[in-house]
Parts: C-alpha cells; sequence; structure tokens
C-alpha cells in the first residue's frame, strides 16, 4: 500500500494547499485507523489508563444524577472516543451501587476507529451490558442519555487564522518540493471581526461546535447529562495549540503525517457557549484536580491502599498525584471539566451552574 505522506502530497499537488482543518482531519483519520495510541508503548496516556479511580468516580457521579433523574429506562450511556474502552469498564463497574441501572441502560460507544472498536469490544465483553457502536453521535437511538468524553474534543479538527495586517487568513498546508509547509490563505476571511494585534492565532473548533450544538439538541430533547474532560482553557485567547506527540515527545506536527498523534487545546468556553446557544445548561468549569477531589478521589486512595501491597500503595500514590497535581508532570490543573444538561437539571455534584450568553 502507498505510504500516507505519499497519498497526503498527491492531494495537495492535485487540490492545490489545504486548510489546517482537513490536513488535521486526514492525518487523524489514518493514524487513529491504524494503531492503538495508547500507553506507555503508544504516543499519549489517558487518565483512565493511570488509574482505575478515575472511571469510577465518573461512574458514581453518573450514578447521582440518574439516580436525580428519576431512574429513567431506557438510559442511553454514551461514550464519545473511547480509547481503549478502559473508562467505560471501569465506570460500569462503579454503577453497581445501583443496581437498576444494569437493566436500563444501553452502551453506546461513538467510535471510528477500527482497530480501537475491536480493543472496546474486549474490554467489556465481561461487563454484561448491552453494548453498540456507533460513527457519530446522531446514530445514537433517542432516550435520556448520560454522556462522558474523555480527551475526545483535543483530537477534533480545527480551523486555525493569523491575524495580518489585511485581517484574519486561513492557516493552510502546503508543498515546499516533497516536504510540507505552513503557508496562508492570501485572501482574508470574512465575518471574524478585526485582529488586534499582529501575529495572534484564532483557531475555530467547528465539528467540537457540531458535537456540542448535536448533545444540546438531545440533552434539551430527551433529557440528561453529559461530562466533558479535557485539556484546555477557558477563552477567548489567541495562540497555536496545534501541536503533535509520538512516543510522549513533542514533534513538527508536518513532520510525520498520519503516524503522530495531532491535538489542539480545547476552548471550554467556546463548548460551553456552543451548548447553550443549542438550548442546554452548562455547568462547571473545575479543573480535572478540584473536581476529582470534590468526588472523594483521596478517600478511594486511601480506601484501596488499605487492601494493598507497599508497591501497589506506591502507584496509588502516585496516579492519585498524576490526576490531581498542578504542574508540568500532573493532569490537575491544565485539565479541565464542563458538564452539560437539560435544562431541568439545575444543579449537578461537584461542578457549579454556570452563567454564560450564547
Ligand atoms: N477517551 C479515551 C481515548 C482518547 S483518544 C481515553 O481517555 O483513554 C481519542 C479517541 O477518540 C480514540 O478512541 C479515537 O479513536 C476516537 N476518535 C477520534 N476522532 C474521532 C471521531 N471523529 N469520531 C469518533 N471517534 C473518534
Amino acid at each position: 500500500m502507498k505510504p500516507f505522506a505519499d497519498t497526503l502530497r498527491e492531494i495537495i499537488a492535485h487540490d492545490g494547499p489545504i486548510t489546517v482543518e482537513r490536513y488535521m482531519s486526514l492525518c487523524l483519520r489514518q493514524y487513529y485507523a491504524t494503531r492503538d495510541p495508547l500507553g506507555r508503548t503508544g504516543d499519549f496516556t489517558t487518565a483512565p489508563e493511570i488509574s482505575q479511580m478515575f472511571g469510577e468516580l465518573i461512574g458514581l457521579w453518573l450514578m447521582e444524577i440518574w439516580h436525580a433523574m428519576g431512574r429513567p429506562s431506557p438510559c442511553r450511556l454514551v461514550e464519545l472516543g473511547p480509547g481503549r474502552g478502559t473508562l467505560m469498564a471501569d465506570l460500569l463497574r462503579a454503577t453497581q451501587v445501583l443496581p437498576d441501572f444494569k437493566a436500563a441502560a444501553t452502551v453506546h460507544l461513538v467510535e471510528t476507529s477500527p482497530a480501537l472498536r475491536q480493543r472496546q469490544q474486549a474490554a467489556l465483553a465481561a461487563s454484561g451490558f448491552s453494548l453498540h457502536w456507533h460513527d457519530r453521535l446522531v446514530d445514537v437511538p433517542s432516550g435520556p442519555v448520560l454522556l462522558v468524553a474523555n480527551e475526545f474534543l483535543d483530537a477534533l479538527p480545527v480551523r486555525q487564522f493569523l491575524a495580518t495586517e489585511l485581517g484574519w487568513c486561513e492557516r493552510l498546508v502546503g508543498l515546499d518540493g516533497e516536504r510540507l509547509i505552513f503557508g496562508l490563505r492570501p485572501e482574508p476571511e470574512q465575518g471574524l471581526g478585526n485582529p488586534l494585534r499582529m501575529g495572534d492565532v484564532l483557531e475555530w473548533p467547528a465539528a467540537s461546535i457540531d458535537v456540542m450544538g448535536e448533545l444540546a439538541r438531545r440533552l434539551q430533547q430527551d433529557g440528561g447529562a453529559a461530562l466533558i474532560l479535557d485539556y484546555g482553557y477557558w477563552g477567548p485567547a489567541y495562540g497555536d495549540t496545534l501541536q503533535a506527540l509520538k512516543q510522549h515527545i513533542f514533534v513538527d506536527p508536518l513532520a510525520e503525517p498520519g503516524e503522530a498523534d495531532l491535538t489542539t487545546h480545547v476552548d471550554f468556553h467556546r463548548l460551553a457557549q456552543a451548548a447553550v446557544a443549542g438550548g442546554a445548561r452548562a455547568h462547571g468549569i473545575a479543573t480535572q484536580g478540584d473536581f476529582l477531589k470534590a468526588l472523594g478521589i483521596e478517600a478511594r486512595a486511601t480506601s484501596l491502599k488499605a487492601r494493598a501491597t507497599p508497591a501497589q500503595a506506591a502507584d496509588i500514590d502516585q496516579a492519585l498525584a498524576r490526576l490531581t497535581e498542578r504542574g508540568p508532570t500532573g493532569m490537575g490543573e491544565l485539565f479541565k471539566v464542563l458538564a452539560v444538561t437539560d435544562k431541568g437539571i439545575a444543579s449537578i455534584p461537584a461542578l457549579p451552574a454556570l452563567s454564560i450568553s450564547s
């Protein structure tokens, strides 16, 4: 088979320079379809892969909401981009606190990668829940929803615009001989206003905004709640956050198309705005560290350690620190948590109501 980089060069030679959004989209499809990117041997590690505590606490959080909703049946338990299925497996174990949930719930995994669907099937087959796979959120059947998405939205493509004397010009990926290079569309994009500072980069996450809009529509129609966790910030902010990771090391995003993980930081303000514009209610945001502590991660670590060997106890402490601490090695501050619910849900555990104009 032809190497993906050659196919990409042919596309650009034929169509001319492509947008960063299309570049991300083509590379990510190739990347996720051809590997399991997670864990020590892969390119990056996520919170559920660090500790079972992450999924268990989210499972308990979801059960509080399901109970407060009046225990609807059927209930669609949805995960966007479930990776190896670890978060869902840990979460399902924790739902045993409400045994009725198993009879009420159907599990819906929104996943495009055949390789990862297989991993998820293997991780979840023994759970006893009824499992369904879909390519997109719109394909999940109607009914009250409980949804979780961890490190999913950072993997969706964004458009990038650079502030120039002419206005916001879209960043493109073109060819210099065989080499991929960044360029700019010469005509500015209309409708983005006038940039204030030359050199600023505006990122427009059209795909994430679509997902949030669809999510809000469903929540409003059928009821429910969604929890979004990812690395990112509360915008507006201007900067180029496109990054590529290979074997846990940052690499040039153009150097190895389809072979490195490409992501951007998530603007939670834009996501919340999209959800509110779609008719839903937003809650949060909190840092991952504060959220997990509010859910009782420290007590959970203590109780796991009571039954652990000294080596296991040290691992639990290390995982707790990694999930909750600030600083370069911790995920506690960089990662944020946003919840979105139907308007009938006025408050949810651990996240304050968010007042936001759409
Ligand atoms: N949530 C997991 C994995 C995060 S990696 C964890 O926390 O470990 C991103 C996941 O999203 C992968 O499962 C990937 O295959 C999936 N994915 C990426 N783009 C997607 C898309 N457009 N539609 C559906 N799934 C997608």
